[in-house]
């Protein structure tokens, strides 16, 4: 195990869950799955003391078959930091040295706190589930959440044509900041999006549900792939079955990523691409940060500074 010296957290939907009791983990529980910080004292001769370091967000035993074969998110002990273990929001955080890698060098504190989770999940549904390719459109529906936005950014770094749906005026201008060519509301896009387009999208991010899966298969063109790795406006959804046959559509599900998948965002970092730091939150004052994201307000990730 290695203690690190959290510098910087960041929160995501999951901790509001968390604190409302939606998640049934009894407290106390410490929230948080991203964290970066400085190595307080290693038992593992990886590292030590003063190295800096940000967090691979996954709980998994790192050892069973899956494991050993790099598929950390089929692991039997998969979890999420802060969620199935305490998390990243305190002083002093104790991880296994497996979940350690050095810090990106170019990332201020609260950038390397603001990436882990949401660009890890939005890698591997944009790569290994979406199956992405250079010059390929993306529509990133609800563009605002913290993996929309990672994945609005990694699908620009991929060479993608990007397009965003939100409900905010101020969002879908953000949006066109980071590198969507187009934002549109996010009732009823799917006719603007073809229009745009050229006849619709080849990957479709979806963290909305109920509220836009319909729209989103409306949206993509014959063979496209929606993936979905969130529903935060309810658990069940009604799909038109002849839109998904007779569209060839891939309807796929996405949750996290593997230590691989990690190590490829912290190699497009290297290359210069970068997370969106919505607003940045005192530990003292960690309830502003999950206000800020109960009220959906925020634009890219939501940071508790520690120290
Ligand atoms: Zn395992």
């Amino acid at each position: 195990m290695v203690a690190v010296s959290i510098r910087a957290a960041s929160i995501n939907h999951l901790d509001l869950w968390l604190v409302h009791g939606a998640q049934r983990v009894p407290p106390p529980r410490v929230i948080a799955a991203d964290g970066a910080g400085v190595v307080h004292a290693s038992a593992d001769p990886s590292w030590k003391a003063g190295d800096e370091v940000v967090i691979y967000p996954v709980v998994c035993d790192w050892e069973c078959d899956w494991c050993r074969r790099g598929e950390q998110v089929r692991c039997p002990h998969f979890g999420v930091i802060g969620e199935h273990s305490d998390g990243t929001a305190c002083e002093l955080f104790h991880v296994d040295g497996r979940n350690l890698y050095p810090k990106p060098k170019g990332l201020t504190w609260d950038e390397a706190a603001a990436f882990p989770l949401t660009f890890l999940t939005a890698w591997r549904m944009l790569t290994t589930r979406g199956r992405l390719r250079p010059g390929e459109k993306v529509l990133v529906v609800g563009a605002g959440g913290g993996v929309a936005v990672a994945a609005i950014v990694i699908a620009k770094h991929l060479g993608a044509r990007v397009f965003a749906t939100s409900r905010s005026h101020a969002k879908q201008q953000r949006a066109l900041e980071i590198g969507a060519e187009a934002a549109f509301d996010s009732t009823e896009f799917s006719k603007a999006v073809r229009g745009a387009s050229g006849g619709g999208v080849d990957v479709v991010i979806e963290s909305v549900g109920p509220a836009t899966l319909g729209e989103s298969m409306r949206a993509v063109s014959q063979g496209g792939r929606i993936v979905v790795c969130g529903s935060t406006t309810g658990v069940k959804a009604e799909i038109g079955m002849p839109r998904l046959f007779w569209g060839q559509l891939d309807l796929l599900g996405s949750t996290m990523g593997n230590a691989g998948e990690f190590e490829a965002v912290l190699k497009a970092i290297d290359e210069g691409m970068r997370p969106v730091v919505d607003e940045v939150h005192p530990l003292d004052d960690v309830q502003a940060a999950l206000k800020r994201l109960d009220g959906a307000e925020q634009f890219g990730k939501v940071v508790v500074s520690v120290s």
